[in-house]
C-alpha cells in the first residue's frame, strides 16, 4: 500500500469511527483532491494534496489523492489548481446597489455579491462605511444562510466638520464631529450598535476647495473609545496631514496610499512602524480618480513607492480595493500592482495571514487541522504570476462553497 494512501485510511477510519452520524449528513465533509496547497505564505506547498472540511473546519490536509469518501462527501476536483486560505478585503463598502438589503431577493443579492466580492475570493471583508442599518440586515442575511457571502466586519464614518467629500451625494447624510466630545459619542453609538471598528475621515476631499482635515484631538477622542473596547480604527487620510494626523491621533490602519504627495516622509515611516501601522494600498483606485491616463499612471507609480517604502521598512500591508465605492471589482489589476513593490507570498500575506493576525482571528488566514475552512481554488499558481491571485475557481467559506466558476 502507497504511504499516501495509507494516511487518508487512517485518517478516513478514524473520522468514521468517530463520527458515527458523519455518513447521514449532507455535504458534513467537503473533499478538495489533487491541488497544490499552500498552507500559508511561508510553509512549504503540499503537492497532490487532500484537504478535508468536517463541520465547517479543516480536518486533515496532507499529500495524497488515493481514497475513497462515503457518499454524503462534496468532492471538488482540484488537480492542477492551487488552493490558498480565504482572502480578507480589508477595504469595501457596501453602498453602490446594496439598499434596501433587509427586503431584496436572496438571488439578487447573491448576484451581486459574487459580482463585486465572491467571485474574487473574498471569505472576509471589512466595511469602511455605509449605511449600518442597511449593512447590518446584509450581514444578517449572509449568516443565516440566506445570501452567500463573506464573513462581515463594519467600521462607522465620521467625518471632519464641514468635511462632506465631493464625491459622495450632497444629500447624503453624514456624521461630522467638531470636537472630540461629539466623535466620543459617535464612537460610542457605533460600537454599541455591533459595529466592529471606526473609520475616521482625518482628511476629507473638497474637489478645487482645499482638504478639509480632522483635529487631532477629535481623531484621539474616537480612537480612544474604540481601544477601550479593543476595536480597531481605520482612516481616510487624504493627504499627508491627514496621515499625520492620524498616527499623532493614534489611528491604527491607514486605508489609502496618499500618491498626490509622492511619498511618505522618513518621520512618517518611522513612526507607522513603531505604532505597528497598518497600510491599504488601494492602487486601483488610483486609475478611476483621473481620467487623463498618464496622470493615473503617476499616481499609482506614487502608491506603488509607498507601498515599497513602507513594506521594506517591515510595516504590515492589508489587502483592499475601496469595491462598493469603485465598481471596478476585477482584482487582477490590484495584483499586478502590489507585485511592482512585493513578492507573490507577501501578496498572500497582505490577503490571509496578516489580517488575521492584526484583526485578531487566529482561526482564520492559514489552512491547518482545526481553522476554519476559509480558502480559494485557483485555476493558475500564484508562484508563476501574482495575477492569478485573481483567478478563482472556488470560493469556500466555514467548508461552504460560495462560489463556483462553473
Ligand atoms: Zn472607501
Amino acid at each position: 500500500m502507497n504511504r499516501r494512501y495509507k494516511w487518508l485510511l487512517i485518517v478516513w477510519s478514524a473520522f468514521a469511527l468517530y463520527h458515527p452520524s458523519a455518513q447521514a449528513a449532507e455535504h458534513r465533509v467537503l473533499a478538495c483532491v489533487g491541488g497544490k496547497v499552500y498552507p500559508s505564505p511561508t510553509a512549504a506547498p503540499i503537492q497532490d494534496a487532500a484537504l478535508l472540511v468536517e463541520d465547517g473546519k479543516i480536518s486533515a490536509v496532507a499529500a495524497g489523492t488515493g481514497f475513497k469518501l462515503p457518499a454524503p462527501a462534496k468532492v471538488l476536483d482540484c488537480k492542477g489548481k492551487a488552493i490558498v486560505a480565504g482572502f480578507w478585503n480589508s477595504h469595501v463598502h457596501f453602498e453602490t446597489g446594496w439598499h434596501g438589503a433587509k427586503d431584496a431577493p436572496a438571488d439578487k443579492l447573491e448576484a451581486h455579491m459574487q459580482e463585486m466580492l465572491t467571485r474574487w475570493g473574498f471569505t472576509t471583508v471589512w466595511d469602511l462605511g455605509s449605511e449600518p442599518g442597511n449593512t447590518l440586515a446584509l450581514r444578517k442575511r449572509v449568516e443565516a444562510d440566506e445570501v452567500p457571502g463573506p464573513h462581515i466586519l463594519m467600521a462607522g464614518d465620521i467625518f471632519p466638520e464641514n468635511g462632506h467629500p465631493v464625491y459622495l451625494p450632497p444629500e447624503m447624510e453624514l456624521p461630522e464631529a467638531a470636537n472630540a466630545a461629539e466623535a466620543t459619542l459617535m464612537a460610542q453609538g457605533y460600537l454599541s450598535m455591533g459595529l466592529d471598528g471606526i473609520k475616521l475621515f482625518t482628511g476629507a476631499y473638497m474637489g478645487n476647495k482645499p482638504v478639509v482635515n480632522m483635529g487631532t484631538e477629535i481623531v484621539k477622542a474616537a480612537v480612544d473609545v474604540a481601544h477601550a473596547q479593543g476595536k480597531p480604527v481605520f482612516t481616510h487620510p487624504q493627504n499627508r496631514v491627514g496621515v499625520d494626523n492620524a498616527l499623532a491621533g493614534g489611528v491604527d490602519i491607514l486605508a489609502h496610499t496618499i500618491p498626490s504627495e509622492g511619498s511618505y516622509t522618513a518621520e512618517e515611516l518611522a513612526r507607522m512602524k513603531q505604532q505597528r501601522t497598518a497600510l491599504i494600498p488601494t492602487l486601483t483606485l488610483w486609475t478611476t480618480v483621473v481620467s487623463d491616463p498618464a496622470v493615473q499612471d503617476q499616481l499609482v507609480q506614487a502608491g506603488v513607492n509607498e507601498l515599497k517604502a513602507y513594506f521594506s521598512e517591515g510595516g504590515t500591508i492589508l489587502f483592499g480595493t475601496d469595491v462598493g465605492f469603485t465598481t471596478k471589482y476585477d482584482t487582477t489589476q490590484e495584483f499586478e500592482f502590489m507585485g511592482r513593490a512585493m513578492g507573490w507570498k507577501d501578496v498572500l500575506a497582505s490577503l490571509t495571514t496578516n489580517p488575521a493576525e492584526y484583526f485578531r482571528a487566529p482561526s482564520k488566514g492559514r489552512m491547518e487541522k482545526g481553522t476554519d475552512a476559509d480558502f480559494v481554488v485557483l485555476d493558475g499558481d500564484p508562484a508563476a504570476d501574482v495575477r492569478n491571485f485573481a483567478k478563482v475557481a472556488y470560493t469556500i467559506r466555514g467548508g461552504k462553497v460560495i462560489y463556483s466558476a462553473k
